[in-house]
């Protein structure tokens, strides 16, 4: 399993692929969200399994709706073989069991490794104010553990999380729960719209499972050299 899934925000499908085969050479597997999915869909990401056999992908689409129409959004997805896939655990109970079931059950019928179910608890662009506003109660890191917590029992395999969450989640909900981790950098590096960073090192010492990592990686020189400098800083820190 990669460390790190590279995000790969980019509606140019040719510049995808590219960086795809680049950061697969170094032993990253790759993040596809709503930008990619949105402007090629499923054969876009097919289109990039073809010219990266066996990469890693995490298709980050946070489903949200009613549990019948997740679980057969689920079973589109179970066909593409992907390693990870989400949804938004504001969703509930039953849409996160209807979701994981549909997996499960689409991916044995038709004989694929079934895609790992994580959960979005609360987006990183909503504070206290904003949870207020839509009725959720906070502050964020409360119903942040709320929701991830719901996900746990609801058998997901793990969520999404900011840096500064990971060490209240992993002592919470054990070593086995998937924590990937965005909104990292490396030191030295330009931070643009993230808030609240860490390193690669100290978000793995924290306890996170993987890293989503993309500008540091995707707009250097070197985006394979990159990734791999990026690797190479996890393999000397001992956790
Ligand atoms: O370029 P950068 O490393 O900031 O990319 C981080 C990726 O993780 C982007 O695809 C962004 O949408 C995603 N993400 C995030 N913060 C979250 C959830 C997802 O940055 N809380």
């Amino acid at each position: 399993m990669p460390q790190i899934y590279c995000a790969i925000d980019t509606p140019d499908l040719a510049r995808a692929v590219q960086l795809s085969q680049m950061v697969s050479s170094s032993g990253c597997g790759i993040k596809l969200g709503l930008e990619f999915f949105s402007a090629h869909g499923i054969k876009g990401v097919e289109t990039i399994q073809s010219a990266c056999p066996g990469i890693p992908i995490f298709l980050d689409l946070k489903f949200h709706d009613i549990p019948n129409t997740v679980a057969g959004a689920m079973r589109a997805i179970a066909r593409l073989g992907v390693t990870y896939v989400n949804v938004h655990a504001s969703g509930g109970r039953e849409m996160m069991i209807a979701a994981k079931e549909a997996l499960l059950k689409e991916s044995e019928k038709i004989g694929l490794f079934p895609p790992k179910l994580i959960a979005v608890t609360v987006l990183t662009s909503l504070d206290d104010d904003n949870l207020k506003s839509v009725g959720q109660n906070g502050p964020v890191e409360h119903q942040a553990m709320r929701l991830a917590l719901l996900a746990y029992e609801c058998g997901l395999s793990g969520v999404v999380c900011s840096a500064h969450e990971i060490a209240m989640l992993r002592h919470r909900l054990g070593q086995d729960f998937v924590l990937m981790v965005p909104g990292i950098r490396p030191a030295g590096s330009s931070t643009g719209d993230q808030k609240r960073v860490m390193t690669p090192p100290e978000a793995m010492k924290a306890g996170a499972s993987h890293l989503v990592i993309g500008r540091p990686i995707t707009e250097a020189d070197n985006p394979a050299e990159a990734a791999r400098v990026i690797l190479k800083s996890l393999e000397i820190t001992s956790f």
